[in-house]
């Protein structure tokens, strides 16, 4: 048809030129692996983005060449985004916290041509390196008197970088070009890569402020807890320079009090991560009596906020929002900002109402479905698992059939593994990860409402729910708990504190006190360990004369 509108692939780098245009004054500010605290604005990064873009074609890289990180979030893995995806290659993230066979069967998955590493990160790549493939150059993200002892051939990035031209000529990309790759963390069987695209991380960057609005105003800063190396810190690479805010990047310290001090100094509006890590900040605020000044928005995702939590923050002022989503997915597929008729409601039912997933994003569509691949109703009752369908969801596993075959039905959705209901308003309640819910007596108990109603009683400062092998009712839930003074409740006093909520069969059988929980390299309580260290474990009821 005639004088249909122009057609311009979309490409990452404009977002970053954009920004540099139109939002000269923010920036990026770098808590560094070297101890100090870096500034640049966004002009100033698209300039060293060039420099890097010459640098790494002049190392031979090319279109679809996968190029490697092994970094914190700073502004040296943001240049690496853009100038790696810019000139068409795929910007492949590492997690350093990954076992060694796990990190060395990606590399070698992603066949990386080049790694660049954060100094702090040169021993752990000093010690895959025997098992590394030839011919894989290594980059240190740091200027040549911070240099670490590193292995023969090691390149230095700001000497890399250095005399480059400012400026670059970024080819006009197809919009499908391959841009980023990330592995899950994978609980079974070897990682698998999630690739996206040019086309799926920019329609992310503009999906996501355009719902999770709370989060978004141009002249603050955002801080990315969520690390780089993790779906992308969830875009906010992206979506902060788009709408003109200042990314505060946190380095390799997670700590409550590293958090409070740099969120304090820089003024901090919105913090995104998982929840295990605004536990600690909340300890700090205790301890200051006070919150980082300009501290008002916290995005919460990765797992289930707890209920408790979202008080807690909320109480001190903080505006909480939960999202959900997923490495397969850019990430993110729902967000919690409240639609507006929650504006003047009480407390009980604001707190209610954001101790869901949220509503889906634009973009995305949902289905659950049951067992049996049928579709069930939007009804906010009907639980089954989650099927997702966009522009920002995986068509398959990167160089993966057997996983695409399983992950993927007949109609092209992806099945996302969790188990979850949606409401008429697309309101999502994730009840669990497949493989964590508890099933007794051929039905359901979700891990998650034990937990959060465990979490709301005082001497409980982190828990999971796992399911224990059980003869008569093949599983049954058990609490483990960390505690988070000298109290220690009796199962009977835990029972009598959840009982509202549940079910008299629906509540533990036992409750274990350890000193702490084993977290995966994204953060999140790692079941799957725990359930490894409760392998000897027997139901007291199982326990014979013993219990
Ligand atoms: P990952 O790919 O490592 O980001 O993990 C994705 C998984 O984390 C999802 O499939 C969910 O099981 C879980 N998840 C993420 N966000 C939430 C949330 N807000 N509530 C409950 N589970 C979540």
């Amino acid at each position: 048809m005639q004088g249909l509108m122009m057609h311009r692939d979309l490409r990452i780098i404009d977002i970053l030129r954009h920004a540099a245009e139109a939002h000269g004054d923010a920036g990026i500010v770098s808590a560094r692996v070297e101890g100090d605290l870096h500034r640049q604005s966004y002009p100033q990064t698209l300039g060293r983005v060039a420099q890097l873009a010459h640098a790494l074609t002049g190392l031979g890289v090319k279109t679809g060449d996968r190029v490697a990180t092994l970094a914190w979030n700073g502004h040296r893995h943001f240049e690496l985004y853009y100038a790696v995806a810019g000139i068409g290659a795929v910007c492949h993230t590492l997690n350093p916290r990954l076992a060694r066979e796990q990190l060395l069967y990606i590399i070698a998955h992603a066949d990386d041509r080049l790694l660049f590493v954060d100094a702090d990160l040169v021993p752990l790549v000093v010690d895959l390196l025997p098992d590394l493939p030839e011919g894989l150059r290594l980059v240190v993200l740091t200027d040549r008197a911070r240099m670490p002892e590193t292995p023969h051939g090691a390149l230095c990035y700001e000497e890399l970088i250095a005399g480059q031209p400012a400026t670059y000529d970024w080819p006009d990309l197809p919009e499908d070009t391959a841009s980023g790759l990330c592995y899950t963390s994978g609980t079974t069987g070897h990682p698998k890569g999630a690739l996206y695209s040019h086309r799926s991380t920019v329609l992310h960057a503009m999906q996501v402020p355009l719902c999770q609005t709370s989060s978004f105003r141009a002249g603050h800063c955002v801080l990315p807890v969520v690390p780089m190396f993790h779906v992308n810190a969830w875009g906010l690479p992206y979506t902060a320079p788009l709408t003109g805010m200042t990314l505060v990047m946190p380095g390799p310290n997670l700590d409550g009090p590293s958090l409070f001090r740099l969120m304090d100094g820089e003024g901090v509006w919105s913090a995104w991560g998982v929840p295990t890590v605004w536990a600690g900040l909340l300890s700090e605020i205790d301890a200051q009596g006070r919150i980082p000044q300009g501290f008002g928005d916290l995005v919460v995702g990765g797992s289930a906020a707890p209920r408790v939590m979202i008080e807690a923050y909320e109480a001190r002022g903080v505006n909480v929002a939960q999202a959900w989503g997923m490495t397969e997915m850019s990430p993110i597929g729902s967000h919690g900002v409240l639609p507006p008729r929650y504006d003047g409601a009480d407390d009980e039912d604001r707190i209610t109402a954001k101790c869901c997933a949220g509503r889906r994003i634009f973009g995305l569509d949902f289905k659950i479905v049951d067992d049996d691949g049928t579709r069930l109703p939007h009804d906010g009752d009907a639980t089954g698992e989650l099927y997702v369908r966009g522009s920002t969801v995986i068509s398959g596993y990167f160089e993966n059939e057997d996983a695409t075959r399983m992950a993927m039905d007949a109609e092209g959705w992806f099945g996302t593994g969790d188990v979850a209901s949606v409401d008429s308003e697309g309101r999502l309640v994730i009840r669990d990860r497949a493989k964590d819910l508890v099933k007794s007596g051929g039905e359901w108990i979700s891990s998650i409402d034990l937990e959060n109603a465990a979490l709301s009683h005082p001497a409980i400062a982190a828990c999971a729910v796992v399911a224990m092998p059980h003869p008569k009712w093949d599983e049954r839930p058990v609490l483990v708990a960390v505690a988070s003074g000298a109290e220690r409740p009796a199962l009977e006093e835990m029972h009598a504190h959840m009982a509202g909520h549940f079910a008299h069969w629906q509540l533990p059988d036992d409750l274990v006190w350890v000193e702490e929980l084993p977290l995966t390299a994204t953060g999140k309580i790692s079941k799957l360990t725990l359930r490894q260290r409760m392998a000897d474990y027997v139901l007291p009821e199982l326990r014979g004369g013993a219990a």
